[in-house]
């Protein structure tokens, strides 16, 4: 249940900015490294931020907008990170988004340098054709000064940007670069009939399933926060019923048999406890503009009650300081599991600890988007679907395993389980597996160290010494030019 009693005040000084929560948990890690001081002052600045402003007609009125596209780290190149379209936008928080984007990337061993793109602007205020303009024209500011290219610098979605927008900076930098064969890997996240990649769009969502089944998976790491091992059954809330919100709780108890007793977005917040179907909650939005009112479910008086609710898993899936230094305390879920970039400030997260709550960081959790859009990267410099070549034959060869059987035993295969076992991997299976198994061994690697090295008591910060290892290890090994 929410809480009924009121909200008691933590006396914080001043909340720390995005980038500079980031930072600190950098600094709390890189302390428990044998980095040089020097290279870990590399690894944690932004390598180049370009700020612009660009004029937009609409109707007869000239708009400038204001966008930024950070590239945080050239350790590896391409760098990758999503745009994100909001009026919150401004450079902190791009800069924050980068380097989580740098970290993410080493945690689940993509290839590549971290970034980060934010456009400030209002989409649900625009019509679609003023959103196209505005893509293009920053697409094109990113082209003039050299900011995007499939060797370059590679965006992706984020908040208020979908496969839509992908579609347009594709095009747009295709228009620019005639001839260039590699030409869409410039962008990902595009539609699969685009270029895309089957598995992308729910790819964040079901990383985070992942994610969180891996966690609960542990009997030790489980009962010590007073829980029973599996995801089956566990209660979940969610804020923000986007793209990585609405995938993440579908699948949760689709794959998983979670239970979502709570739900959260800009309208409001709703709870109940015998489960909510997302599915249902999504269409009744799509037709009421709001999930308040959604049958069988409570309205809470405060947006932001979610938070308190008594449940086992809390999924910050809309933007980044939701969870701060005034509200930590309210929390009573056992678990956060971070989908959103940065929910839980530094601060937050120290009364957090001290209460027992695991939290899985941003930076591992939510990294499924980027692996499958490494995927996708893959696909288009590989110029051919992923499946294609090997589906039929592997079909054949397991069909011909399944007649020797049956020869050699004499028994009968049914119908159902021969097409189950006989069935070669499609684009969108292979996805699947290459993102889970992404998911399981980058999980691995952190608990790996949460739980071997002395002093690192949590997992955000062995998700940090893993990845500044990694980097760290990248620059030792390459050597700095000159
Ligand atoms: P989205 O725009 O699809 O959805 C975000 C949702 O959050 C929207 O429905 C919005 O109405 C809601 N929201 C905003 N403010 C809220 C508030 N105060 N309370 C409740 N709901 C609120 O965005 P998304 O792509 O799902 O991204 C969400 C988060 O996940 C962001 O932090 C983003 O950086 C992160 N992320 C996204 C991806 C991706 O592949 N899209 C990958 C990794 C991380």
């Amino acid at each position: 249940m929410a809480t009924t009693t009121k909200p008691k005040k933590v006396k914080i000084n001043k909340q720390a900015s995005f980038y500079e929560s980031v930072n600190r948990n950098f600094d709390k890690a890189a302390a428990l490294t044998t980095i040089p001081k020097g290279l870990l002052e590399q690894i944690k600045v932004c390598n180049s931020v370009y700020q612009m402003s660009f004029p937009v007609k609409i109707g007869n009125q000239y708009q400038v907008i204001e966008a930024y596209r950070v590239q945080h780290s050239h350790h590896r190149l391409p760098t990758k990170g999503g745009i994100r379209f909001s009026h919150l936008v401004n450079q902190d928080e791009v800069m924050a988004l980068a380097a989580l984007m740098s970290y993410k990337c080493a945690i689940v061993d993509v290839p590549f340098g971290g970034a980060k793109g934010g456009v400030k602007v209002s989409p649900r205020s625009m019509t679609p054709q003023q959103l196209e303009k505005i893509t293009r024209r920053y697409t094109t500011e990113l082209i003039r000064k050299g900011f995007i290219g499939p060797g370059v610098d590679v965006p992706a979605p984020d908040y208020g940007t979908s496969s839509r927008e992908m579609a347009w900076i594709m095009d747009t930098y295709m228009t620019f670069n005639h001839g260039e064969i590699d030409a869409p890997a410039c962008v990902t996240g595009k539609p699969v009939a685009q270029h895309g990649i089957q598995g992308r769009t729910e790819a964040t969502g079901r990383g985070v399933f992942y994610g969180i089944r891996e966690m609960l998976s542990y009997e030790d790491d489980v009962k010590a926060i007073g829980l029973t091992p599996g995801i089956e059954g566990k209660t979940m809330v969610i804020q923000g019923l986007g793209n990585v919100g609405s995938y993440t709780g579908m699948i949760s108890v689709k794959e998983g048999g979670a239970i979502i007793i709570g739900v959260s977005e800009i309208e409001g917040t709703i709870y109940n406890p015998q489960g909510i179907e997302l599915e249902k909650l999504l269409r009744y939005r799509r037709d009421k503009g709001t999930i308040l009112g959604f049958p069988g479910s409570k309205s809470l008086s405060e947006r932001e009650d979610w938070i308190a609710i008594d449940c086992d898993i809390l999924v910050p899936a809309a933007l980044e300081s939701q969870i701060h230094g005034n509200n930590a305390h309210r929390v009573k879920a056992k678990v956060i599991a971070e989908a959103a970039n940065g929910p839980v400030t530094a601060e937050a997260e120290e009364i957090l600890l001290k209460k027992g709550v695991v939290i899985i960081p941003d930076m591992y959790v939510n990294a499924g988007g980027v692996t499958v859009s490494y995927f996708e990267w893959l696909k288009n410099l590989s110029h051919h679907r992923f499946g294609r070549l090997e589906k039929r034959y592997r079909a054949g060869t397991y069909s011909g395993i399944l007649d020797q059987i049956e020869e050699h035993t004499g028994g009968l295969i049914g119908t159902r389980e021969r097409s189950t076992l006989t069935k070669g991997a499609d684009e969108v299976d292979l996805v699947r597996s290459g993102l889970e198994e992404t998911m399981i061994t980058s999980y691995r690697q952190i608990r790996d160290i949460w739980k071997r090295k002395k002093n690192v008591e949590d997992l955000r910060t062995a998700a940090f010494v893993n990845a500044l290892n990694k980097i760290a290890n990248d620059y030792v090994r390459m050597g700095v030019f000159p």
